[in-house]
Parts: C-alpha cells; sequence; structure tokens
C-alpha cells in the first residue's frame, strides 16, 4: 500500500474532524466513516452515507448492502482491497434518513480532495444521491452502466447495491452493469 497515500487521507480525515463538518450529524453518529480499501486502487466507488452497520464498524458498507458489493465484485474477481470504497456523506444520518443537500454540499469539497490524493482511472457512483454529484444530468434508469467522461474523470453510474435487495431485477442489472467494469477499466488505461 502506499503509505504516502493513506497519510495525506488520514491527514484529510483529521482535517474533517477538525473543521467540524456537519456537526449535528456528527453529535448522532459514532465516528467519522471516512473509507476502506486500498489508496492505490484504479477504481473508487462511492455510496451514499453509512448505515448502522457502517456507523458502528467504521467502515462502509459492511451490512446487507455491502455483502452484495462484495458478492458483485467478486463476479468480477476482485475483493475490497483491489478498490477504495466511500460514501458521499461519511457520519450516518439519524434513522438511516436521506442525507439532505447541505450535508452532502458539506462532504463534497472533501470528497473531490479524497479522489485527488487516490487519483482513480475509474469513479463509480452507487445510486442516485452519489451519481447526481458528479453527474448533474443524470437519470439514473437510462444512464446506468454506461461511462461518462467529465473533465478528464470516468464516471460509471449504478444502482445503489441497497436497491436490489428490495427488487430482484434490479440485482440482476447490477450484476450486468458490474460485468462491464473490467473492460471499461482496460478502455481507460490503453
Ligand atoms: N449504504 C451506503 O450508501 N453506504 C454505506 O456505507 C452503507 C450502505
Amino acid at each position: 500500500m502506499n503509505t504516502n497515500k493513506q497519510k495525506q487521507l488520514d491527514a484529510l480525515k483529521q482535517q474533517i474532524l477538525d473543521d467540524k463538518v456537519c456537526p449535528d450529524l456528527a453529535a448522532g453518529a459514532t465516528q467519522l466513516v471516512m473509507g476502506d480499501g486500498n489508496p492505490d486502487a484504479n477504481i473508487v466507488l462511492i455510496g451514499e452515507a453509512p448505515g448502522k452497520n457502517e456507523d458502528l464498524n467504521g467502515k462502509p458498507f459492511v451490512g446487507a448492502a455491502g455483502k452484495f458489493l462484495d458478492e458483485m465484485l467478486a463476479s468480477i474477481g476482485m475483493k475490497r482491497e483491489d478498490v477504495y470504497i466511500t460514501n458521499i456523506v461519511k457520519y450516518r444520518p439519524p434513522n438511516n434518513r436521506d442525507p439532505e443537500d447541505e450535508e452532502k454540499q458539506a462532504f463534497f469539497p472533501y470528497l473531490e480532495r479524497q479522489l485527488k490524493v487516490i487519483a482513480p482511472k475509474l469513479v463509480i457512483t452507487l445510486g442516485r444521491h452519489s451519481g447526481l454529484a458528479f453527474l448533474p444530468r443524470l437519470r439514473i434508469s437510462h444512464d446506468h452502466g454506461q461511462p461518462k467522461r467529465l473533465k478528464n474523470q470516468v464516471y460509471l453510474p449504478l444502482y445503489h447495491p441497497a436497491a436490489a435487495l428490495y427488487n430482484g431485477s434490479l440485482r440482476e442489472t447490477l450484476l450486468d452493469d458490474f460485468a462491464k467494469i473490467p473492460k471499461i477499466l482496460q478502455m481507460i488505461i490503453n
């Protein structure tokens, strides 16, 4: 692992704490959930916000949605350690409500800095909240699984894995979209 990148991410985490970003969310959360995986990865996956399990564990996507995410990664021969996983909002919203616009906006500059440190080839957004943060014209039902290049960064908008837990057909859609990732990555790298 690139210790220099990890050091920069640790410093960024400390900066979020020092800047007291979203103090109300912070007060209701167990801890700040910064990210997990390999800071040298070619792929960064970005979800919405930590849920209960993530809040307790300090890592993103460790609950039911995370289990499905691990399965999807395995379906393309990847593990968590091969990618970096984070969220738009880094504290658990109370009762798992949707993050508010202000909260997403407050964390966005830090997310941008996080991405600058990692410098991935491909950013995969999971769900509408994450997708719209980068691709303002996103229509997820139309655009999912199609890579988009914007300001020299390639994004791949996908449905949120939690949505697939309640909708079997979305599960297949997500697995089909995931299957495209290796080719997309290869196209970017070559
Ligand atoms: N859902 C998310 O968007 N992020 C997590 O970390 C867990 C569930």
